[in-house]
């Protein structure tokens, strides 16, 4: 028999939500066969190389939910690789990502799935309806990097659509094509323009513990976004160039000028300007440069995006082993 549903969540040091997860996210998803309809579902838990009580309280809740599958990576390769261990493990015709962190509402997942199977959709995004729980910083940063990104990416980009939604089998089928490392979801998938809905939920409050995402990550989700979906960064190099070429020239004419026919030009504050500003420029080109020069160098590297660790809570490590 085919599942209906995977359950894909992602988990980094959450031992203070798996309790309230398992316990909000169990009851929607039997809930799901009704009248007569049986919808039958996992949930894939992907514990990301934590490093606290996460892998234990899953192992305990396996115990009770059978539905429940466990798949430990090795060491922790960050929000993206662990959506993809998961959806690679998903068995079922339709698979939801969602946060453990109870921030996307479990109560959606319902909605999500009648509404592919009814209309006959491969994608379904979660959209947020607003954003008053987030703060300040975050709340422009999301507003800017939609903006920017769609621009990239094309208009099929949905607004505020994260990491919550559900995907048909044909597009995990897709996604599992595609070789490139670094994937971002939520740009790739509207990109592969699937038909689509959307689903608006408010997304709430973090239940317990603290965001994984400090400022680095979140930059360097940004990079990864831009750099897979455009060159027009590195052209920024050859528009600087061409802009300063032209100053330069103006500016060379002008000293010129001064030094043989108008007596000396005062040199200090432009000099400085000039070489400050240019010492920049060249920096953020070469900067931009080596984004993509990393790109291909993981690329050609090849190496796995995730490892699967050991199926046992005390199975110990092969590299801390004393024979
Ligand atoms: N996560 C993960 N690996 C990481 C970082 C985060 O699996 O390296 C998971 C995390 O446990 C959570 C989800 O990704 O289920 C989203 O992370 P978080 O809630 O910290 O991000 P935020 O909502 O603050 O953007
Ligand atoms: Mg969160």
């Amino acid at each position: 028999m085919t599942l209906g549903l995977s359950v894909v969540v992602p988990m980094f040091n959450e031992e203070e939500v798996v309790p309230l997860f398992v316990q909000r996210l169990r009851p929607e998803l039997d809930a799901l066969s009704h009248d007569g309809v049986s919808v039958t579902y996992e949930v894939v838990c992907v514990d990301d190389g934590s490093r606290d009580g996460t892998a234990e309280l899953l192992f305990a809740a396996r115990e009770e939910w059978p539905q429940l599958r466990l798949v430990r990576l090795l060491r922790n390769a960050g929000h993206q690789a662990a959506l993809t261990a998961g959806l690679d493990s998903a068995r079922a015709e339709y698979a939801v990502t969602i946060d453990a962190d109870l921030q996307d509402p479990p109560e959606a997942i319902g909605q999500m799935y009648s509404m592919a199977v009814s209309d006959g959709l491969d994608v379904v995004y979660g959209v947020r309806s607003d954003r008053s729980s987030d703060t300040m910083v975050k709340r422009w940063t999301a507003h800017s990097y939609y903006r920017v990104m769609r621009r990239l990416s094309g208009p099929q980009l949905p607004d505020n659509a994260g990491d919550f939604r559900l995907v048909s089998r044909r597009v995990i089928h897709a996604l599992s094509a595609l070789p490139e490392h670094g994937r971002v979801y939520r740009l790739v998938i509207p990109w592969f323009g699937f038909p689509s809905g959307q689903v608006t939920y408010v997304r709430d409050r973090r239940a317990a513990g603290r965001t994984k995402y400090p400022l680095s990550r979140m930059v360097s989700l940004g990079l990864d976004s831009v750099t897979a979906f455009s060159a027009v960064p590195l052209r920024f190099a050859t528009w600087a160039g061409m802009l300063g070429t032209g100053f330069a020239l103006f500016a060379m004419g002008w000293a010129l000028w001064g030094s043989f026919v108008g007596g000396t030009v005062p040199g200090w504050t432009s000099t400085v300007a000039t070489l400050g500003l240019l010492a920049a420029v060249q920096l953020l080109c070469l900067g931009l440069l080596g984004e993509y020069v990393a790109r291909i160098f993981v690329a050609s590297q090849g190496r796995p995006t995730y490892l699967v660790g050991y199926d046992s809570l005390h199975h110990p490590h092969p590299a801390l082993r004393h024979e």
